[in-house]
Formats: C-alpha cells, sequence, structure tokens
C-alpha cells in the first residue's frame, strides 16, 4: 500500500481507474499512461494467477476457509515473485501469513498442536538443511527468509503435509536447477530462490492435501 502503485521509469502515481487488475494492461496496451513505456508482462501475470487462485479456493472449500486459502495463497504468490526478483521475502508478507493462521486458530479452522508441530518442522527442516550446507561447502544454502517462510507454511499445513511439501520443493529446484544449467551452463555460484517451489509445494499441497491424508491413512491401516 505503501509507496503507492506508480510506474517505476517516470514515478507518476497509478489512479485508481488506471490500476485495475488485467483490464488496465490491455486497455494502454501494456504501456504507461503518463510516459508510454512498457508495463511488464509480470503485472498481468501475477493478476491472472491470483485471480485463478481466487476462483479454485472457492469452488473448492467452504466460504471461510474458501477465502482464508484464497488470501493465504495471494500472499504465497507475491512472497514467491518478489523472491525470484530480489531474492528476499518481505517480512510483511510473512506477518501477514502468520495473522491469518492465527484467525483460523480462533475461529476453529486450524488447531494449536497442528500448527506447533507443523511450524516446528517447516523450520527444522530448512535450518538443518542450511546448516548441512554450511558444514559442506562453508556457504549460505538458503535465506533466513526461507526458515520464516518454512514457519507459516508449516503452520497451515501440519507436519505431514510440510514435510512433503518441502520434498516437492527441493525436487523442483533442482530441476528446474537443472534445467537452467543444461541452458546456460553449469554455475555453482548461480543463486536459485527457494520461495516459489515452496509456494507451489503448500499451494499443491493445501488443495490435494486431503488425497494424502487418504493414502497415507492406508498405509497405516496396512
Ligand atoms: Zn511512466
Amino acid at each position: 500500500m505503501s509507496p503507492r502503485s506508480h510506474c517505476p521509469h517516470c514515478m507518476t502515481i497509478i489512479p485508481f481507474y488506471r490500476n485495475i487488475p488485467i483490464i488496465s494492461f490491455l486497455l494502454q496496451k501494456g504501456k504507461c499512461a503518463s510516459c508510454g513505456k512498457e508495463i511488464s508482462i509480470q503485472y498481468p501475470i501475477v493478476e491472472i494467477l491470483t485471480g485463478f487462485v481466487w476462483v479454485i479456493s472457492f469452488a473448492y472449500f467452504t466460504p471461510l476457509y474458501g477465502a482464508m486459502v484464497a488470501l493465504f495463497s495471494s500472499i504465497l504468490i507475491a512472497l514467491a515473485w518478489i523472491d525470484i526478483q530480489i531474492m528476499m521475502i518481505p517480512l510483511s508478507l510473512i506477518v501477514s501469513g502468520l495473522i491469518l493462521i492465527i484467525i483460523g486458530i480462533m475461529v476453529g479452522i486450524f488447531n494449536w498442536q497442528t500448527v506447533f508441530w507443523g511450524g516446528l518442522t517447516g523450520v527444522l527442516f530448512p535450518l538443518a538443511m542450511m546448516g548441512l550446507t554450511y558444514l559442506f561447502t562453508k556457504r549460505q544454502g538458503m535465506g533466513w527468509g526461507d526458515v520464516q517462510l518454512g514457519f507459516i507454511l508449516g503452520a497451515w499445513l501440519g507436519p505431514l503435509r510440510m514435510m512433503l511439501t518441502l520434498f516437492i520443493a527441493a525436487a523442483l529446484g533442482l530441476l528446474v536447477w537443472t534445467g537452467i544449467s543444461l541452458f546456460k551452463g553449469f554455475d555453482r555460484d548461480r543463486p536459485l530462490p527457494f520461495a516459489p517451489y515452496l509456494a507451489i509445494g503448500a499451494v499443491a499441497m493445501i488443495f490435494l492435501g486431503s488425497y494424502v491424508g487418504l493414502i497415507f491413512d492406508k498405509f497405516l491401516l496396512l
């Protein structure tokens, strides 16, 4: 909300009627109304992605939980995108996610035990990976932002789904990293933002987590 939306080229503040998701981009043919410079395609992509997540959240879940999932997913989209751009996760977004989880506990959607053990899982695994990476390579493999993100994801998902999220994220990250290395050449110093993969894994678990429960319950019965 602050500073207000503005054109990164001419710094002109964008009035609300020119800040309508997707529509303004189309009406202005992807160009700033003041200086005529191009608006990054990232804006409509994020807007479409967010809109899509809102639609499936309300289609999938009850209105209250759907609203919470939609908000939480929107936070994850913003956070993942910012991590790709500047390799940093804003604390304000982590706190926003935390507030949603606290509301979830208060309205009875989450129980605090799952939140506690899930949050712990989400913190300990990234911390352990950070420690191991440092031990073997003397580098900081993951950022503290990833640990904070792990906390809110784990708190939302609970321990089991958080572990699966970490697995999905690591597998996706490795896949993309291998792909990039094949195309652009191997570079051990190439930074890899981890938040996007964590976010993808978490959203997958939020929507498909009930199936995971079914599969694991069968395992436990066996
Ligand atoms: Zn401009």
